[in-house]
C-alpha cells in the first residue's frame, strides 16, 4: 500500500485508457480536431470527462454550467451524461472556439441540451441569479479565465441545490502552486482559493490529481 499517488508514466497512462477509457466518437473526434489547434492543451483530458460523466449520474444532476466551454468538450461530456430533459448552461466569450463546439453538439445531437451564452461568465452568472435560478443547479464545472475563479466559485454556490457538486479544474496548475518561488498573478489566484477551500465549511470537498488537479465541492 502507498500513501502517495502514483506518477502516471506514459506506459501507465496508455494501460489506463486502453482499459477504462469509453469515449463515444463524437468526443473522440473533437479532440482529434482540438488538437490541431495552438490551444489544444485547453482541453480537459477524456478521462476526465468520463468521470465527470460519472459524477452526473451520481448525483442524478439535470442542470449543469459549464464555465469556460473551448470547443466544447466538457459540455458535451456532461450533456451525454444527463437525462433527455437535462440542460448544460455553458459560458463563453470567444465565438470562434464555441463554433467548432456548436458543430460536434450538433452532431451528436446535443444542441438542445446546450444553453450556450457569449458573455463574460460572471455576468452570465449574475444573470441566472437574477432571474431567480438561485439553488437549481446540480453541478457546476469551473475552467475558465483562472483570476476570475474566485467570482465563479462563490456564484456557482449561490446557484447550487445543496447537495450539488462543483469541479474546479487546473487547481494543482502545473504543479506551480506549490512553488513558492512562482508568485505569477494566476498562480497566487489558485493557491489562495486552494487555501480558502480547504476552510470553507460550506463544501465538503476532495482535490483529484487527475489532469491538472481537479477540486470536487459538495454543498452542505
Ligand atoms: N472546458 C473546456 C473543455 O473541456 O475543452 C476548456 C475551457 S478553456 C480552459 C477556457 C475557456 O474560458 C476558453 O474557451 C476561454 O474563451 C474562456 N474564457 C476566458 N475568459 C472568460 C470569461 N471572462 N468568461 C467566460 N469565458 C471565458
Ligand atoms: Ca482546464
Amino acid at each position: 500500500m502507498s500513501n502517495i499517488s502514483l506518477n502516471l508514466t506514459p506506459q501507465v497512462y496508455d494501460y489506463l485508457l486502453k482499459n477504462s477509457l469509453r469515449e463515444p466518437k463524437v468526443l473522440q473526434e473533437l479532440r482529434q480536431q482540438t488538437s490541431k489547434m495552438s490551444m489544444a492543451q485547453m482541453q480537459i483530458s477524456p478521462e476526465q470527462g468520463q468521470l465527470m460523466g460519472l459524477l452526473l449520474e451520481l448525483i442524478g444532476a439535470k442542470n449543469t454550467l459549464d464555465i469556460g466551454v473551448f470547443t466544447g468538450y466538457s459540455a458535451l461530456a456532461a450533456a451525454l451524461a444527463l437525462p433527455a430533459n437535462g440542460q448544460v448552461v455553458g459560458c463563453d466569450i470567444n465565438g470562434e472556439w464555441t463554433k467548432i463546439a456548436k458543430k460536434y453538439w450538433e452532431m451528436a445531437g446535443m444542441t438542445h441540451k446546450i444553453d450556450l451564452r457569449l458573455a463574460p461568465a460572471s455576468q452570465t452568472l449574475q444573470a441566472l441569479l437574477d432571474e431567480g435560478k438561485a439553488n437549481t443547479f446540480d453541478f457546476a464545472f469551473i475552467d475558465a479565465d483562472k483570476l476570475n475563479y474566485p467570482d465563479y466559485y462563490e456564484k456557482s454556490l449561490l446557484l447550487l441545490r445543496q447537495g450539488g457538486l462543483i469541479a474546479i479544474d487546473n487547481t494543482l496548475w502545473d504543479g506551480k502552486v506549490a512553488d513558492s518561488s512562482v508568485t505569477d498573478e494566476n498562480t497566487q489566484v489558485i493557491r489562495k482559493l486552494n487555501q480558502a477551500l480547504h476552510h470553507d465549511d460550506r463544501v465538503t470537498l476532495s482535490l483529484i490529481p487527475i489532469g491538472d488537479g481537479l477540486t470536487l465541492l459538495r454543498k452542505r
